[in-house]
C-alpha cells in the first residue's frame, strides 16, 4: 500500500504531474546478500560474548519497521571487561608489534571490506535506511579507502612527525553516530590501529549491524584478540565508556549536546578528546556560477543520505540576482528525486533513520511554517510503513528562524539571499557551528577570498560533500575540535616523547 503526501500533492504543477506518469521499473538489490544472526553478543577479546547486563534490544529497518536482529546492551561491567581486553591487547603485543606488521592487518581489513562490499552495503541500507547506491558507492568504498590510507602511515609515523618520537596512547574509546555507521567506524578505528592503539567502539543504538559484521572482518583478517572490541548499547553505554578511568582517549562523533556533556565529564581528567559535532553549513551560490552544476551540488549537499549529514549544505545562500531562476530550477530538480525503498538502485532519498529523528524533523519543519517561511515539497509517493520525509525546500527564510539556526539533520533546505560577498560571508558565519561550507562561482580569486574568511573546517568550491581519506575533516566553534582524516588524523592518537 502506498499513499501520497497530502499537502505535497496539492503543490504539484501540471508539468510535474506529467513527470510522475513516467515510472522507473524497480531495480532492487538482493536482500539475501546478507544474513544476520538472530542475536549478537558483545565483541570482546576477539569473541562474541553474552552481555553481563543480560539486556538486549532490537535493531529494526527504518524502511519497513521489521526487526533485523537482537543486539546486546552493554552495561558498566561489560564496558569494564571490554576496556580490560583492549588494555591487555595493547600491553601484550599490539603496541610493540613492528609497525610494518600492523600495516599488514590494516591492508587485510581494507581488502576484506572490498571483497565483502556488496554484503556490507545491503546491511548498511537495511539497518540505516540509506539508498543502496550511496552505501554501495560512498560508504563502503570510503571505509575501505580509510583502512588502505592509514595502513600506509603505520610504518611511516617518524616521517609524519619528524624528530618528535610518536608513541601510541593506549586504549581509545570511540563513540559513533547512525548516519554513516561503517564509515565512521573506519574513520575512528583505522588511525587508532595504525598508530598502535587498541579500541573499544560503541556504535549507535539504531545502526549496530555493520559494526557487528565488521567483527567478522577482524576475525578473517586474524587481527589479534582484544585489538578491536565492539560494545553495542544505548547512550548509557557511551557514557560508561566516557567515564572509564582505563580509557586514554575518547573520540566522539554525534550531537553538540552530547559532545558538550562529554567535554564537561572529561575536563581535568587528562583523557584526550576529539569531538566531531553538528553543523549548519552555508552553501553559497554567486551569480556567475554554472547554474545547473550548482543545482546538482545543492541537491547533493542537502538530500544526500536524507540530509543526515553533519556537513550537509542545509542553508542555501543565493545571490539575489539569480534567486528566481535558481529556485525554479531547484524545485524542478526536486520533482525528479525518487524517494523510497533503500534497496532499490534507483532510489535517491531513502528512509529517515528512526522514528525519533522523523519527529525531530517534523517539529522543526512545523516551526519553519509557523515562523513564516514558505514550504515546497515535490509531489511524491511515500511508502505506508517506515519513516519517511519528502525532500523539502523553505524559501522566505529569515536568519533568526529556527530552520536557519538549528541542525535539522533531515532532507530540509532553507534558502536565504545576499547581495555582496561580504554579506554572504557575514550570513554564512552567523551560526554557532563551523563544520563546512560550499562556494559556487567561476571566479577563482573569490573562492580564495571566501575560503580564507569562512569559519568552517572544510570549504568545498564548485562541488559539495566530497570526502577523501587524505583530507582532514573537523570543525570550529560548536562543531567540535580535532581533525579526522589525513596526516592530521594521526595526531590525536599519539603522544610525543621529545
Ligand atoms: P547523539 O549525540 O545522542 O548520538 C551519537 C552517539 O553518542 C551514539 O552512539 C549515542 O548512543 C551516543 N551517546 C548518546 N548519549 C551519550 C552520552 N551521554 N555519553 C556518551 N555517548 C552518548 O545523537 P542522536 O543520535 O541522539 O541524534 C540527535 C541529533 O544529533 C541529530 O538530530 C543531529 O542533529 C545530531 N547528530 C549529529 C551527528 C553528526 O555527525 N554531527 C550524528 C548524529 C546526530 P545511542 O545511539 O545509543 O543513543
Amino acid at each position: 500500500m502506498e499513499r501520497r503526501v497530502g499537502d505535497v500533492e496539492k503543490k504539484g504543477t501540471a508539468a510535474v504531474a506529467s513527470l510522475l506518469e513516467w515510472e522507473y521499473a524497480p531495480a532492487p538489490e538482493a536482500r539475501d546478500l546478507v544474513r544476520f544472526e538472530e542475536r549478537y553478543g558483545l565483541y570482546v577479546g576477539g569473541e562474541q560474548v553474552e552481555p553481563r547486563s543480560k539486556q538486549w534490544f532490537a535493531t529494526t529497518s527504518p524502511a519497513t519497521e521489521e526487526q533485523l536482529a537482537e543486539v546486546a546492551l552493554a552495561g558498566t561491567e561489560d564496558v569494564d571487561v571490554a576496556v580490560a581486553a583492549a588494555r591487555d591487547a595493547f600491553e601484550n603485543g599490539w603496541s610493540s608489534l613492528e609497525p610494518s606488521e600492523r600495516a599488514k592487518y590494516l591492508f587485510r581489513i581494507a581488502r576484506i571490506l572490498q571483497e565483502r562490499s556488496r554484503e556490507l552495503a545491503v546491511a548498511e541500507s537495511l539497518d540505516g535506511g540509506k539508498p543502496i547506491k550511496e552505501s554501495r558507492d560512498v560508504d563502503i568504498p570510503l571505509a575501505a579507502a580509510h583502512f588502505f590510507y592509514y595502513a600506509g602511515w603505520a610504518d611511516k609515523l617518524e616521517y609524519a612527525f619528524p624528530n618528535r618520537r610518536p608513541r601510541p596512547l593506549g586504549v581509545a574509546g570511540q563513540i559513533i553516530p547512525w548516519n554513516f555507521p561503517l564509515l565512521m567506524l573506519a574513520w575512528k578505528i583505522a588511525p587508532a590501529l595504525a598508530t598502535g592503539n587498541t579500541v573499544v567502539l560503541k556504535p549507535a543504538e539504531t545502526t549496530p549491524l555493520t559494526a557487528l559484521l565488521f567483527t567478522d572482518v577482524c576475525r578473517q583478517a586474524e587481527l589479534p584478540a582484544g585489538v578491536v572490541n565492539i560494545v553495542t548499547g544505548d547512550g548509557s553505554t557511551g557514557a560508561h565508556l566516557v567515564k572509564h578511568a582505563g580509557v586514554d582517549k575518547i573520540a566522539f562523533t554525534g550531537s553538540t549536546e552530547v559532545g558538550k556533556a562529554i567535554q564537561r565529564e572529561l575536563a581535568g581528567t587528562g583523557t584526550r578528546l576529539t569531538l566531531e559535532l553538528g553543523g549548519k553549513a552555508a552553501n553559497i551560490v554567486f551569480d556567475d556560477c554554472a547554474l545547473d552544476q550548482a543545482v546538482e551540488g545543492i541537491v547533493n549537499g542537502i538530500y544526500f543520505n536524507q540530509g543526515h549529514v553533519c556537513c550537509a549544505g542545509s542553508r542555501l545562500l543565493v545571490q539575489e540576482s539569480i534567486y528566481e531562476p535558481l529556485v525554479a530550477k531547484l524545485k524542478r530538480r526536486l520533482t525528479t528525486l525518487r524517494v523510497g525503498d533503500p534497496l532499490d538502485k534507483n532510489t535517491d532519498v531513502g528512509a529517515i533513520n528512526s522514528r525519533a529523528q522523523l519527529e525531530k524533523i517534523r517539529e522543526l519543519v512545523a516551526s519553519g511554517e509557523e515562523e513564516g517561511a514558505e514550504i515546497y515539497q515535490p509531489p511524491c509517493v511515500l511508502p505506508e510503513k517506515g519513516y519517511w520525509f519528502a525532500p523539502t525546500v523553505f524559501t522566505n527564510v529569515a536568519q533568526s528562524y529556527r530552520i536557519a539556526q538549528e541542525e535539522i539533520f533531515g532532507p530540509v533546505l532553507s534558502v536565504l539571499t545576499f547581495r555582496t560577498p561580504e554579506e554572504a560571508l557575514e550570513k554564512a558565519n552567523n551560526t554557532a557551528y563551523g563544520l563546512s561550507a560550499g562556494v559556487w562561482t567561476e571566479k577563482g580569486s573569490r573562492i580564495l577570498w571566501m575560503a580564507q574568511r569562512l569559519r568552517a573546517g572544510v570549504v568545498w568550491a564548485n562541488t559539495y560533500n566530497r570526502f577523501d581519506p587524505t583530507s582532514p575533516f573537523g570543525g570550529y566553534k560548536e562543531s567540535g575540535f580535532g581533525r579526522e582524516g589525513g596526516r592530521h588524523g594521526l595526531e590525536p592518537y599519539l603522544r610525543f616523547d621529545e
